[in-house]
């Protein structure tokens, strides 16, 4: 079977690409001021996503006063394999762009909608998610930080944790508990939480792969007055947004994960060829078979897409996030274990990344396993697929 795009869509692709060789940041920008978390937008990153907005390049499946052109989903398919070439990220806010703005989008009111959408789209505010608390991660109905509604607003009281960008974000998309006395997945709510609030303590944890880099926090809230306009949806209806949220930040992730995994699969090839690696069977056979999972990736991929392009359900969400995160993970530790000392200094190209998110293979290693945690864990993953995919019952 011969897979291609039509001369429209190819056009589409052309129109992209070229774009990209005239806007995207150059090295030297990137490097005159790394992101030093997920909410620290640097001005050149600033500028960059801006150009993307107003040319319609920053979210195509969207109308163009929200940064789009309205394009096809084969066309935004097209769009994120083109992304995935180049080095530099759409958003150097990607909670805030990918899972925070399309929720607001379902789920604000007119007001926190014309307040936060485009400005965060513009890179003119940015977001931490606070979902995650010490006793409160798979089992994220079970989350404690409290808020109690008094008069005209919300008083804050709990812990959050592993709140990537917190240190930098101007505003937390917050899950808090508003009423304890119904069945756990009730009693949830959604609160717009300004991080400059009196009582609101963050403190960064330190991280295994980066020295410079801190962007887990542990986020405190000690009394925090939260106005009432600033309660997402209804009071006491937060859970749908907790799964709205998650299926925001799997959308399209496959499509970029795929693509970089074949430009990495091919990158180890090259470096194994150099060194003369490649003269062992046992390697060849370990390459060959993370070559063919790139490969199963990208088409499973492709199979729930046309599902999807179609309006039927695409179950493959979560095989597809199980299989790129596990695969990469396993490509970054046969590199590491090929290339030993020499692992600690030859960079990857980070396909898909920032420059200063293309670290050497080993810290790369050490990075995989966040991808095997965050928006649910592997073992999670294989629950829900063994459930939901294959409809096995549940022990
Ligand atoms: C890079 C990264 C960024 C993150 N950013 C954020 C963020 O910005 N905001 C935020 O709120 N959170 C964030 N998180 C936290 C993330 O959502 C949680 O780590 C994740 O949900 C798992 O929760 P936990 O760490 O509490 O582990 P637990 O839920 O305590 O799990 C511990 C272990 O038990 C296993 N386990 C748990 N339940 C089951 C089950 N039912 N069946 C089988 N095995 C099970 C898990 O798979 C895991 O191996 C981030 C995490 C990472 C790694």
């Amino acid at each position: 079977m011969k897979l291609h795009y039509d001369p429209a869509t190819e056009a589409f692709r052309a129109e992209l690409r070229a774009w990209l060789d005239e806007n995207r940041p150059t090295r030297g920008a990137m490097e005159s001021e790394p992101s030093r978390s997920s909410a620290h937008i640097p001005d050149w990153s600033r500028a960059w996503q801006q150009r993307l907005f107003d040319a319609g390049w920053l979210v195509p499946g969207w109308p163009p006063e929200l940064g789009g052109r309205s394009a096809t989903p084969v066309q935004q398919l097209v769009y994120f394999e083109e992304m995935a070439r180049i080095p530099v990220q759409r958003s150097y806010n990607p909670q805030g762009l990918t899972i925070i703005v399309p929720s607001l989008r379902d789920f604000g009111s007119d007001a926190q909608q014309e307040r936060f959408v485009v400005p965060s789209l513009r890179a003119e505010v940015s977001w931490c998610l606070g979902m995650s608390e010490p006793g409160a991660g798979s089992d994220l109905a079970g989350l404690q930080t409290r808020a109690d509604l008094r008069g005209d607003r919300f008083v804050v009281d709990g812990q959050k944790v592993w709140t990537s960008g917190a240190a930098h974000a101007d505003w937390c998309f917050c899950f808090v508990r508003t009423n304890p006395d119904v069945p756990k997945h009730r009693g949830i709510s959604v609160l717009l939480i300004d991080m400059q609030s009196q009582g609101v303590d963050v403190r960064p944890m330190a991280e295994l792969t980066d020295r410079e880099r801190a962007d887990f926090n542990e986020v405190f809230f000690d009394g925090v007055e939260v106005p009432r306009e600033n309660l997402v949806g209804e009071i006491d209806r937060g859970w749908p947004m907790a799964t709205g949220s998650l299926a925001h930040e799997r959308g399209m992730l496959w499509t970029s994960q795929a693509a970089r995994l074949e430009h990495l699969v091919a990158e180890l090839c090259a470096a194994a060829r150099e060194r003369g690696l490649d003269a062992d069977p046992v390697f060849r056979e370990r390459l060959a078979a993370l070559h063919v999972d790139a490969q199963a990736l990208k088409f499973m991929g492709y199979r729930g897409f046309a599902r999807f392009a179609r309006g039927e359900a695409s179950p493959e969400h979560s095989v597809l996030k199980l299989l790129g995160s596990e695969v990469e993970q396993r490509l970054a530790l046969e590199a590491t274990e090929a290339l030993g000392t020499e692992a600690l200094d030859v960079e990857f190209a980070g396909f898909g990344l920032g420059v200063e998110e293309s670290p050497p293979w080993a810290r790369r290693y050490l990075f995989s396993f966040a991808n095997t945690i965050a928006g649910g864990t592997s073992e999670i993953q294989r629950n829900i697929i063994a459930q939901r995919v294959l409809g096995l019952p549940r022990r």
